[in-house]
């Protein structure tokens, strides 16, 4: 196949995408630059939680463009504060530190973990519990928190300080605290390694261990929180509240932005100096966050996507009854769903782009079905009619 870009040599080898480029957006579609078009369901790996190119956002972003771009955070940003005190208005958080991605927003919450012990008078507890199939990101630090050994390898020095246990197992937890413990890192939703919601008493459980030890307790919410689940963060399922949680795709609908939040307790430690950012919460990420928090607060969002949630996932269960030689069972919470797949979900996958549908791979042979969260019901259809042709096409 000829190369429809120049660039593809100058790209470092780490991605491996297909001959498609995007020319425009609109909505839950994507219009590619050989004139097809793509119904979008990875949204950019559910970053796009309104689609492409919504009107508020795009605004949002101009406008401040046309102001200015960046100042630093020596200086007091009005879009930025007010965007703090908006998710500490709606979360159970006192405080708020921007990143940039993802995996920053996790080192804020590690560094926490392990301060938040060293100003008890314990640095000696600079240990932090992960889990099985974990995502936190891709720097050292999320790397090892995960310890996924095809992530890790050839990149870290022994364990830096990290244990894992599998997921869901309260037992397995307990016996790996120890007095070396700093605090637990988790995902109430697993979204890489397999789609994967937490039991309500698994949150708990943890919630319950942490108090008892006097360690943190710490959300990966970057792929489940700002209204995936149809909550607007993962956790408010369980009806405990964390310590620390870490934001970011869904933030910004596209542009980069994440943050760390916390409650005074874990906070408290976090002075003057202990970090830091250069773009972390600057003016236009400031305007985007606050123009997606305008549409996602709006009365009757949440209950809008848990909505078509239930909608989809009826529809989806239709289709595993009806083709058993191609998929297996959905799983998921809110419009964060996977669909675990009889055939190889990378056939899938193809599959389903052919027939013109964006969807991700997650572990576990499962299909990430992320549509943006204000996806139509006509495109719900249109998606469920795909798979539907792709099941057929793969099982002929
Ligand atoms: C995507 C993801 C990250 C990493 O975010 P980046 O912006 O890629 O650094 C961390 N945790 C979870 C749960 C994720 O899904």
């Amino acid at each position: 196949m000829t190369d429809i870009l120049p660039g593809r040599e100058a790209m470092m080898a780490t991605y491996s995408p297909p001959d498609i480029a995007f020319e425009k957006g609109e909505g839950s579609w994507l219009y590619a630059n050989d004139g097809r078009k793509y119904l979008d369901f990875y949204s950019g790996i559910a970053v796009c939680s309104f689609g492409h190119a919504h009107p508020h956002l795009v605004k949002a972003l101009k406008d401040q463009a046309e102001k200015f771009w960046h100042c630093s955070n020596m200086f007091r940003i009005t879009e930025t504060e007010k965007l703090a005190q908006r998710l500490v208005d709606n979360s159970f958080a006192t405080k708020v530190f921007f990143s940039n991605s993802g995996a920053e927003a996790n080192e804020c919450g590690l560094k926490i973990l392990r301060k938040y012990q060293e100003s008890k008078g314990r640095p000696e507890r600079k240990r932090i519990i992960g889990f099985h199939s974990a995502f936190h990101g891709r720097t050292i630090g999320t790397i090892s928190a995960a310890g996924n050994p095809g992530h890790t390898a050839g990149f870290v020095m022994e364990d830096e300080g990290y244990d894992h246990v599998p997921y869901g197992d309260l037992k397995a937890l307990e016996a790996a605290i120890t007095d070396k413990t700093a605090g637990i890192i988790f995902e109430p939703v697993q979204g890489e390694g397999g789609i994967r919601p937490a039991t309500v008493e698994f949150v708990r459980g943890i919630r319950a261990l942490c108090d008892k030890h006097d360690i943190l307790m710490m959300v990966d919410e970057v792929q489940c929180g700002m209204g995936r689940t149809g909550k607007m963060f993962g956790y408010e399922w369980s009806g405990v509240e964390p310590d620390v949680m870490s934001l970011a795709k869904g933030m910004g609908g596209g542009f980069p932005v994440g943050a760390c939040l916390a409650n005074d307790k874990a906070a408290a430690p976090m002075i003057f100096g202990t970090h830091g950012s250069t773009f972390g919460g600057n003016p236009l990420a400031g305007a985007v966050g606050n123009a997606v928090l305008d549409l996602m607060l709006e009365k009757g969002f949440l209950q809008s996507v848990t909505d078509k949630a239930n909608k989809v996932r009826a529809e989806l269960e239709g289709l595993i009854a009806k083709h058993p030689k191609a998929l297996v069972s959905v799983h998921g919470l809110g419009l964060m769903i996977g669909i675990k797949c009889v055939v190889p979900n990378g056939d899938m996958l193809l599959e389903l782009r052919k027939q013109g549908l964006l969807c991700a791979k997650s572990g576990d042979n499962q299909i990430r079905f992320l549509p943006p969260l204000n996806v139509s019901d006509a495109e719900l259809d249109a998606a469920i009619e795909i798979f539907d042709r792709a099941c057929t096409a793969l099982t002929a």
